[in-house]
């Protein structure tokens, strides 16, 4: 989503790829992502609506082809998944 590390340069890319109105969430959304789909220890890139982006999803868990990303599909999808593992 950015190959910038300055705060204010990854703040500036994301902007002009999330809508306005998701602003706000944006945030809450990535942190329920990372609990419920990229794990730390187990990330689920077989399941990550993020896979075909990210620079570190395992290949050996994704079958071809990615689907590719809708930016309002995370928060419902990690909330989905969330809500199977209780
Ligand atoms: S593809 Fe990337 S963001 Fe998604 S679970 Fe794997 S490491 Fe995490």
């Amino acid at each position: 989503m950015t190959k910038h590390a300055d705060p204010v340069r990854i703040e500036r890319d994301l902007m002009k790829l999330i809508p306005q109105p998701d602003w706000e969430n944006w945030s809450i959304r990535i942190i329920y992502h990372g609990r419920a789909v990229c794990m730390a220890r187990n990330p689920a890139c077989d399941r990550c609506a993020l896979a075909d982006l990210c620079p570190s999803v395992d290949l050996t868990k994704v079958t071809p082809p990615i689907v590719p990303v809708r930016m309002d599909e995370i928060a419902t999808t990690a909330l989905v998944e969330l809500s199977d593992r209780t």
